[in-house]
């Protein structure tokens, strides 16, 4: 059932207090990968989403996104882009600048790799405040794209980044604290 899947998902994915700082309760996803099973229902359940809906492009962003993305792609037959961080795609890119608890950061992506009318499902691995989601959705829609939906494995609903999404619609598999 959709439920086992749930809690198959939620139990491989190990939590690590204080890091990278004291205070950060990591999400960390690499041990969901050690379980295939919880791997490919995480897969399955964002494909049986997203198979009818018209999505002709994959956005994944650095770096788990990149982890989560290609196999959603490849089953729902759309292209998938990479969103990275600065200076690491090679060709022409389109970058949008978003702050971060301390400073900002830049992410890009490569100029006509997104087109306008392409229907973009963005996907990272967790959704904390919101920040990366929204600079992504951005970048996205100054190229004419329409963004159907954000997907995550894990939201953190303390952080409120669903509010800071809007209106834009956010699919999770697991809300934790
Ligand atoms: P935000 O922009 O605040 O929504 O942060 C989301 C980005 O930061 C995602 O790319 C996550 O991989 C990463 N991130 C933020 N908080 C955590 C956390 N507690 N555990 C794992 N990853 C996190």
């Amino acid at each position: 059932t959709e439920d086992s899947r749930i809690k198959r998902i939620a139990s491989s994915i190990r939590v690590i207090p204080d890091w990278p700082k004291p205070g950060v309760m990591f999400q960390d996803i690499t041990t969901l990968l050690l379980d295939p099973q919880a791997f490919k229902d995480s897969i399955d359940l964002f494909v049986e989403r997203y198979k009818d809906k018209g999505v002709t492009v994959v956005a994944g962003v650095e770096a788990r996104g990149f982890i989560f993305g290609p196999p959603i792609a490849l089953a729902i037959g759309a292209k998938f882009v990479p969103m990275r961080k600065p200076n690491k795609l090679p060709g022409e890119v389109i970058s949008e600048e978003y702050s971060l608890e301390y400073g900002t950061d830049v992410m890009e992506m490569h100029v006509g790799a997104v087109q306008p009318g392409d229907r973009v499902l963005v996907i990272d691995d967790l959704i904390a405040t919101g920040g990366t989601l929204c600079a992504a959705i951005r970048l996205l829609e100054r190229v004419g794209a329409e963004v159907v939906e954000s997907a995550c494995v894990i939201e953190l609903p303390e952080l409120k980044g669903r509010e800071r999404l809007g209106d834009r619609p956010l699919f999770v598999l697991i809300k934790a604290k």
